[in-house]
């Protein structure tokens, strides 16, 4: 059987990181999640980890040549003769045209983009609900009470500083000029499917299974 790839694709809080590591498990895929490949990186004692280290401290992005760079170098790594599940690239248009010319040129043709798609008001209070522990920095969700404590070990919950209500918009913002027209993209380059994420997870995941005849 041909190894099929699959990008996901939608607003942050849309659950689609969750929604990507249950594919992972249920394919025994190859993973490349762009956050979590990034802060390994940074934690690498080279130029290149230096480099990315610096951005992603000071909240700045990287490039679509640092991420091209990030993306050949995982793709060298990994198991190509299996399944491939993509999350958190393409971001923009120009890591999209990059990624698709990759695959394609490794002979993977057979891809399928999952858009979990997100009303943005529902993904601003979604956003607007996340907490960290001040203690042991674990995420939580907000119940609205104030007296909410850390469910690992008790600690104050605080907001994190990239969720004031100014930089949740501002992703938003950022989401819709850049990243929208990806999907766009996809659509018309790959098998695309949208899923509805303003459900429960149990019935994204369904929903997603379904969708691609799992
Ligand atoms: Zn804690």
């Amino acid at each position: 059987m041909k190894a099929s790839t699959y990008i996901f694709i939608g607003p942050q809080g849309s659950g689609k990181g969750t929604q990507a590591k249950f594919l992972v498990q249920k394919l025994d895929a190859e993973f490349v999640e762009m956050g979590g490949l990034l802060r390994e990186i940074s934690g690498q004692d080279t130029d290149f980890g230096r480099h990315v280290k610096s951005l992603v401290d000071n909240g700045f992005l990287l490039t679509d040549e640092d991420i091209e760079k990030v993306l050949s170098q995982k793709l060298s790594q990994i198991d190509l003769s299996k399944k491939i599940v993509f999350d958190g690239v393409p971001r923009r248009i120009g890591q999209a045209t990059f990624l698709l010319k990759l695959l394609f040129d490794s002979g993977r043709s057979d891809i399928i983009s999952i858009y979990v798609n997100l009303p943005r008001e529902e993904t601003f209070k979604r956003l607007s609900l996340r907490r960290v522990c001040e203690v042991c920095k674990t995420p939580a969700i907000s119940n609205g009470s104030a007296d909410q404590v850390c469910e690992k070990c008790g600690g104050k919950l605080t907001v994190r500083k990239d969720d004031t209500p100014e930089a949740i918009a501002k992703r938003l913002d950022l989401y819709e000029q850049d990243t929208l027209p990806v999907v766009d993209y996809l659509k018309e380059k790959t098998k695309l499917v949208e899923i509805n994420g303003d459900q429960p997870i149990e019935k994204v995941r369904t929903d997603i299974n379904q969708a691609l005849g799992l």
